[in-house]
């Protein structure tokens, strides 16, 4: 499996007073470079990562890259070009420390880089899957450019592919495994796909979806042990199970990465904590992205989602530039999966009213999630069309009406009983 920090590094210039340093170069950290530029900062951008690839898109990792015959080069985020353009200098290297005293972050090659303000956009780590045998040829994980390609190597025709986890990306890495003709088993250890993000009716869907495609999906499904001489060659599970594998790909969580930030005193709690103006308790060091937790204000959440990577990472470069209204948006975030799309925003809660609009057993369908009678969140499946309607019902606080909600032919728009705001009722 990938480490964080490569040991090779190559270091940066030495950075003046007037200097923004960014540590990472993922979603969170491109957009506040772009953003910095965007709201006229002048002085020197240092974006610091060890990443060897220009920043590229993580999502298509894994869904269009896994794909046979989709190209081999990462989406990049912005062309090469870019950031010389804009005078946003990329180091490549690995932050080691922060020294707040002296507004210098370390790198592991000893070089010393000294900020006015630091953005810590360092993003998450795949939790590792530490049974016996995790470690054998053959099992992978993916979050990297790099591991995607491996993976996709990999899926070759008729191989045995067990997918550790029916998350997202493990629900990914499984469609694509088993589209281009891989023997795909999916190990669960909850009772249902994506548990921890959507309802029982999405997630039996899904699961009908996944089976008619061919894949095999256990439930209840506690991995003990991978075994295998030189590379894998079986998964077992607690109940005894044995599933043979040619290929384990881990999709079971990510964990923020903060240790950096709270060996230097800056809060975290299960993520860097931030304020809504991405704000850490250092009034020099910002955070955004994966790597953070949002409390503030009645909101306590951590989220992994680009549209949170990106809004974090604007309301920390228009903090820093003066504009202190933070964008508070709806999170929200998609996945897709044999080509059927699944959107959601808002956040859900398992005690939410739940109404189904349309039919789970067609193609295209919405569940809408209720709380104290209003919208709290939507899934949407194979259709948009109500999704940006709900983000607007979300936002504005609307009273719905379950009865019309439930009814497809009924607009959305047209099942609020009122615009009456929660903070006005
Ligand atoms: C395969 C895959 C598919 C996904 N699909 C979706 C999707 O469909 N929709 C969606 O909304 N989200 C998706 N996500 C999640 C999304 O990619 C993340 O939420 C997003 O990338 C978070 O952005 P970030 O900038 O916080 O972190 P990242 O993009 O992970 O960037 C972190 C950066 O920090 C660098 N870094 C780490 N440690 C150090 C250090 N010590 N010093 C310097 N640099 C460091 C890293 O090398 C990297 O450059 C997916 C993620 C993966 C892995």
């Amino acid at each position: 499996m990938s480490t964080i920090c490569p040991s090779t590094l190559n270091t940066g210039g030495a950075v003046t007073a007037d200097t923004i340093i960014i540590g990472g170069a993922g979603h969170a950290g491109v957009q506040a470079a772009v953003r910095l530029r965007e709201l006229g900062w002048t002085g020197r951008i240092v974006m610091i990562a060890p990443d060897a690839d220009a920043p590229y898109e993580r999502p298509p990792l894994s869904k269009d890259f896994l794909k046979d015959g989709s190209p081999d080069a990462a989406v990049l985020l912005r062309k090469a070009s870019y950031f010389e353009d804009k005078g946003i200098d990329r180091v490549r290297g690995c932050i080691r420390a922060i020294a707040r005293d002296r507004r210098s972050v370390l790198l592991e090659d000893g070089s010393r880089h000294d900020y006015s303000k630091l953005i810590l956009a360092l993003g998450s780590t795949p939790r590792p899957l530490t049974v016996p045998g995790s470690d054998l040829d053959g099992v992978h994980e993916l979050k990297t450019h790099e591991n995607a390609s491996a993976v996709r190597a990999a899926l070759t025709p008729g191989a045995q592919v067990v997918v550790i986890g029916a998350g997202y990306i493990g629900l990914e890495v499984a469609a694509a495994a088993a589209s281009r003709g891989c023997e795909t088993t999916v190990l669960e250890f909850e009772n249902r796909v994506m548990s921890r993000v959507t309802c029982e009716v999405v997630s039996r869907h899904f699961e009908r979806l996944h089976n008619s495609k061919g894949s095999r999906l256990v439930f209840g499904a506690a991995v003990t042990e991978i075994r295998g001489q030189d590379r894998v060659r079986e998964v077992v599970t607690a109940d005894g199970s044995v599933h043979p594998a040619d290929v384990v790909v881990v999709g079971i969580g990510v964990r923020p990465l903060q240790e950096l930030a709270d060996e230097s005193g800056v809060r975290v709690e299960d993520g860097i904590v931030v304020d809504h103006n991405s704000r850490t308790n250092d009034p020099h060091i910002y955070a955004a992205g994966d790597a953070t937790r949002l409390i503030d204000d009645g909101v306590n959440r951590r989220l992994e989602s680009i549209q949170n990577a990106v809004a974090q990472a604007t309301n920390a470069a228009n903090h820093i530039m003066g504009l202190a209204m933070p964008r508070r948006e709806v999170p929200w975030f998609w996945t897709v999966q044999h080509g059927v799309r699944l959107q959601t925003a808002g956040l859900r809660h398992p005690d939410d009213t739940i109404v189904l609009r349309g039919s789970s057993e067609g193609d295209q369908f919405s569940i809408l999630y209720l709380r104290a009678g209003r919208l709290a969140a939507i899934d949407t499946v194979g259709t948009l069309r109500d999704f940006n309607p709900a983000k607007k019902l979300i936002n504005s606080g609307a009273l719905i009406d379950p009865e019309r909600a439930a009814d497809p032919s009924v607009k959305l728009s047209d099942a609020a009983r009122g615009l009456t705001t929660a903070r006005e009722a």
